[in-house]
């Protein structure tokens, strides 16, 4: 049979532990004869006044022609006149949704041997908009948008992800009983879309409960969607439930279609160039890449032999208690390809 045609993807190896771990999944996907063109872009020394930022226009425009990427952690470089990197791709691609699965890893000893989670944050507004300000000395302001467009923007997207992956629940997280209009309106517009998915059971449940609930017992849940804010808090504590965050992976949705996906985790500058860093995050986002590709084949390949890698633990990083390098580590999984 003949090769298919490769597909562009775009590529941010991003900076700190970012180029280490970009390197790992080029290479992975080099072993798994992956069809995919990396269109690579560097973060600039330069600030684009296009963008306001150290990422160039090009770098956009290469996402938005792929519609697809991955990107590596970006530290926001400090100084003034200019946007957060992520920021910058968050409000120019318009990235809406968040997923971020969270599964214990076979073999990988922790607290719980059942988590199977899909975190679905609101990725553009809540307590994010930016919009913080001092009213009088001694009297801060800090404004919570929340807006029925991209509430059912988001809740859209949980309840079809949701049919789509074969799951059974979605549960909406919030603090309605407090912020009465804000989370009440977040809450209204799921009642909406849960509507039109009768087969999908939905469920509301107050965040504090349900941080109670995950640490207790994470098999209760199944997707969660919440805003902005509550997504970054219970993502979080969803890692901490596998093993943290050298292990969990995530996806930006925007619009028109845009996959970004990325590693939950940031870059790590206190392990950065000492080829020490875990490469599993970065490379499970790839994998929910090939999988929004419907290079589901490749996707499950590519997981499986980084799974066998870990549960084998004759290769680990230092941040699972090994002390396998980036590299050995990633040559390992490739021996399973
Ligand atoms: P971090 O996630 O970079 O690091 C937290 C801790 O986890 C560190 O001890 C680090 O060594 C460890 N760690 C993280 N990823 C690891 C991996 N793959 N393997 C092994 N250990 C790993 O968080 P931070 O220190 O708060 O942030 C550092 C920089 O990253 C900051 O500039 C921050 O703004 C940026 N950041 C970027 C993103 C992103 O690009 N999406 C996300 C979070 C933070």
């Amino acid at each position: 049979s003949s090769a298919p045609s490769p597909i562009p993807a775009t590529l941010f190896p991003g900076d700190g532990i970012g180029p280490e771990i970009a390197e790992a999944v080029k290479q992975v996907f080099q072993a798994a004869e992956v069809p995919i063109e990396w269109e690579e872009h560097y973060v600039g020394d330069q600030i684009d006044p296009r963008t306001q930022s150290f990422l160039t226009w090009e770098s956009l425009e290469s996402v938005r022609r792929n519609k697809v990427g991955l990107k590596g952690p970006m530290a926001t470089p400090i100084g003034k006149g200019h946007r957060s990197l992520n920021l910058t791709l968050r409000k120019e691609l318009n990235l809406y949704a968040n997923v971020r699965p969270c599964y214990s890893l076979p073999g990988y000893k922790t607290r719980y041997d059942n988590v199977d989670l899909i975190t679905i944050r609101e990725n553009t507004e809540g307590e994010y908009s930016g919009l913080e300000h001092q009213v009088v000395r001694g009297v801060v302001e800090s404004i919570k948008i929340i807006t029925r467009q991209a509430s059912l923007r988001v809740a859209e997207y949980a309840f079809h992800y949701a049919k789509t992956h074969g799951r059974e629940r979605v549960s909406a997280i919030h603090k309605a009983n407090i912020m009465q209009k804000t989370d009440g309106l977040f809450l209204k517009c799921c009642r909406e879309v849960a509507e039109k998915y009768p087969e999908i059971t939905y469920e509301e449940v107050v965040i504090d409960n349900c941080c109670m609930m995950l640490v207790k017992n994470p098999a209760l849940f199944d997707v969660l969607v919440m805003p902005n804010l509550y997504g970054d808090i219970i993502s979080d504590l969803c890692a901490g439930l596998i093993g943290g965050l050298g292990l969990t992976p995530s996806c930006n949705i925007g619009e028109g279609g845009i996959a970004l996906a990325e590693a939950v985790h940031g870059s790590a500058p206190d392990i950065a160039g000492k080829n020490m860093a875990n490469p599993t995050a970065l490379l499970l986002s790839a994998v929910t890449m090939l999988r929004h590709l419907e290079l589901n084949h490749k996707a499950e390949r590519i997981q499986n032999a980084i799974l066998t890698t870990i549960a084998e633990g004759k290769y680990r990083t230092a941040d699972l208690g090994g002390s396998s390098s980036t590299t050995d580590f990633t040559k390992a999984i490739c021996g399973h390809l």
